[in-house]
């Protein structure tokens, strides 16, 4: 997940073979027992949602950034428009929230020292200690706590709209139209298709995950 947040319900008990008996001490002996069956490399998990990767492989990895990298990219480039202090501020505050979430949420993951779908849990890993693997699922997630994610998207958006304003460019319309596409259907998609549908993480207990969940079924 690029920005895991917190949660707006307690988990479910889970009733497939990882499943925990508890919210939070639960997920532990989940991921304990899970640490000495599984070991490294891909593994079955035996869910309808498919297989869950131990290590996602390099080419999901990669996809997964293309998509959230092409989001600040393009964000970067349209919020340089503005001028180079606004772009420097933007790339602080993207840093600001890759720490956070690097030293606040991968440290509680289940992949944390592993390959998940954004190779967060080895960066994460190199730079802070474990955490504590029932606190990732006990967290309270909210659209509201989103709101800092949400704004990595959104700021590019209202600055490209200053800018068009001042005077008309085709490539910054062109560039904030490919950052509501990859925020909006870009992310979905590889949150679905690929990381949140062989996360191991998702089957102890995601609260993200649990949360867009939630809204997309609202649509449907
Ligand atoms: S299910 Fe996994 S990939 Fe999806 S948001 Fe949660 S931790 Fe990230």
């Amino acid at each position: 997940m690029n920005g895991a947040a917190l949660h707006a319900e307690p988990n479910p008990v889970r009733t497939s073979r990882w499943s925990s008996p508890g919210p939070s001490d639960g997920n532990m002996y989940a991921v304990a027992r899970m640490k000495g069956k599984a070991g490294q490399g891909r593994f079955w998990v035996g869910m309808e949602t498919g297989e869950c990767y131990e290590n996602y492989p390099w080419w999901a990895v990669a996809l997964c950034n293309l998509v959230s990298q092409a989001i600040y990219g393009l964000g970067a480039f349209i919020v340089y428009q503005l001028g180079w202090i606004w772009m420097a501020i933007y790339l602080v505050y993207l840093l600001v929230l890759e720490i956070r979430l690097l030293g606040g949420h991968c440290v509680h993951c289940y992949y944390y020292g592993k390959a998940c779908a954004f190779g967060k849990g080895r960066l994460s890993a190199l730079f802070f200690k474990r955490g504590d693997p029932g606190r990732f699922s006990g967290k309270r997630i909210t659209w509201l706590s989103m709101i800092p994610d949400i704004l990595v998207g959104l700021v590019p958006i209202i600055a490209g709209i200053i800018v068009l304003v001042r005077g008309f460019s085709w490539t910054v319309l062109v560039a904030m139209i490919s950052v509501l596409l990859l925020a909006t259907a870009g992310s979905g998609a590889v949150r679905n298709s690929l990381a949140c549908r062989h996360c191991r993480q998702r089957e102890l207990g995601c609260p993200a995950e649990q949360l867009f969940r939630k809204a997309g079924s609202q649509e449907s």
